[in-house]
């Protein structure tokens, strides 16, 4: 265990600047999250760390020490790539014993070896899977056993690229669960590689938003629910995506669209009038109505309904509210369906302001 601190990481292929000026400090066992869509640099970073790539510029520090042009195999780092192989012929015994007898760290002794792969079967729950062959597991026993590989190795710091992403949707949820629940990579330094907005909010101590090669935002989970520093950081946060209007600075509120509707602005928002803002609310933020009973609400948008889906539990309403198609996702008790009137009513303090642009 130790910490990492990335300092001006850039990493080019070509033209493509695939890591670009990165910089971020991960505490010593830190579950350190990385959120970004495919292209963004994810792997690239990682490799960074572990030595795989040659970084263009900047410094990789792991427990203090530079290793910014220390041989991989010296870097004292376990990284897992996507496609999380398993040796078919090998049971999961014999598959989570190798990566203890190659390499650096061949030097265990057999009870040495046992007693690891004891550990990290036990934090995955998969002691009894033991005698096993790969093909005699399910995905998501496979899936732990995997990522058993490369917890067994002691290692400063762990990597770990999109490790449930090949899993269907059911299997990620439940996985992800357990491995909150299990505490499997507490007190270890991990940077955890995502492109899942649920995986990172519920795993990560912290989590930094990556878009092209570059960290837009780091913060705990809340921290950038509740205030993402830009429109990519909210958009990226949330299934519906959050709703985005344009609108200008008048006295006190911003004027939405062709400036029918006004939301106030919080007080200490750096903006003057005139001055043009993004405002987003977020689909389940939304109460809806067929009429508005409460008046005490901070902020009622009126519209009417064009679209009413059933999601599962919730149903997805598109409300045209003064030319402006907005989602709210409800749990449908509100009996508004297409072509009905709605008031779509939501917390002042639910309100996000973002600079144009
Ligand atoms: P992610 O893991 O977030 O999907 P990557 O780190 O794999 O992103 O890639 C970031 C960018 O760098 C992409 O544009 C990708 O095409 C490019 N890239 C990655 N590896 C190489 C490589 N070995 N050669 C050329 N371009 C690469
Ligand atoms: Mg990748």
């Amino acid at each position: 265990m130790a910490t990492l601190d990335l300092s001006q990481i850039t990493k080019r292929f070509g033209k493509v600047t695939a890591v670009d000026d990165l910089s971020v400090a991960i505490e010593n066992g830190e579950f350190f999250v990385i959120l970004g869509p495919s292209g963004a640099g994810k792997t690239t970073t990682l490799k960074s760390i572990a030595g795989l790539v040659d970084v263009d510029g900047g410094s990789v520090h792991i427990g203090g020490v530079d290793m910014t042009r220390v041989e991989p195999y010296h870097r004292n780092v376990a990284m897992a790539f996507e496609s999380y192989a398993l040796y078919p012929q090998k049971t999961v015994s014999e598959n989570l014993a190798s990566p203890l007898k190659s390499g650096r760290t061949g030097k265990y002794s057999e009870a040495e070896r046992a007693e690891r792969i004891d550990q990290v079967t036990t934090t995955l729950g998969i002691n009894h899977l033991l005698k096993r062959f790969p093909r005699e597991l399910s995905n998501g026993q496979r899936q732990r056993v995997a990522l058993g590989r490369v917890l067994v190795r002691p290692a400063d710091v762990y990597l770990l690229d999109e490790p449930l992403s090949h899993l269907d949707a059911k299997l990620r949820a439940a996985m992800r669960a357990e491995l909150k629940q299990l505490g499997a990579m507490s007190n270890t330094t991990t940077v955890y590689v995502t492109h899942d907005y649920q995986e990172a909010l519920a795993l990560g101590d912290r989590i930094g938003v990556l878009r092209e090669g570059r960290l837009v935002q780091i913060g705990t989970p809340a921290e950038l629910w509740n205030r993402p520093a830009d429109t990519f950081v909210a958009r990226s946060l949330g299934q519906p995506e959050m709703n985005l209007l344009d609108g200008v600075v008048d006295d006190g509120v911003v004027r939405l669209g062709d400036g029918e509707l006004e939301v106030a602005i919080p007080d200490g928002l750096p903006v003057s009038r005139g001055d043009r803002v993004r405002v987003g609310m977020r689909p389940c933020d939304f109460h809806v109505r067929g009429s508005q009973v409460d008046t005490s609400v901070d902020v009622a948008l009126s519209g009417h309904v064009v679209l009413a889906e059933r999601l599962g539990r919730n149903i997805e309403l598109t409300v045209d509210v003064a030319g402006e198609q907005l989602i709210a996702l409800t749990t449908g008790r509100h009996g508004v369906g297409e072509g009905s009137d709605a008031v779509m009513s939501i917390a002042r303090s639910d309100v996000h302001f973002f600079a144009a642009g």
